[in-house]
């Protein structure tokens, strides 16, 4: 699993990495949802949002985790190796 850090106040992101396959995928604009703040530890405040990208030369699915909590931005994709890279575009409010 390869988890990643999204800076502070980001309102969406967008991703690029390589496929195992070799392929450079760019993802759309995916939103960074908002944390829980009534809670105040990072389990209970953090709050995700799924979104499939599929890769258009082999067809793997990367299900992509982007999640906000009272400690800041984070992200992960299960189907991506750790020691693989993430490029992370930023856009703020
Ligand atoms: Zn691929």
């Amino acid at each position: 699993m390869k988890t990643f850090e999204i800076p502070p106040l980001t309102s969406s992101v967008i991703l690029k990495f390589t496929c195992p396959c070799g392929e450079e995928i760019v993802t759309d604009e995916f939103g960074v949802p908002s944390a829980n703040y009534s809670e105040d530890t990072h389990e209970k405040s953090l709050v995700t949002e799924e979104y499939d990208v599929e890769c258009p030369e082999c067809g793997q699915v990367f299900t992509v985790v982007i999640g906000q909590s009272v400690c800041g931005c984070e992200g992960w994709i299960d189907e991506l190796d750790d020691d693989e890279d993430v490029e992370i575009t930023a856009t703020s409010e």
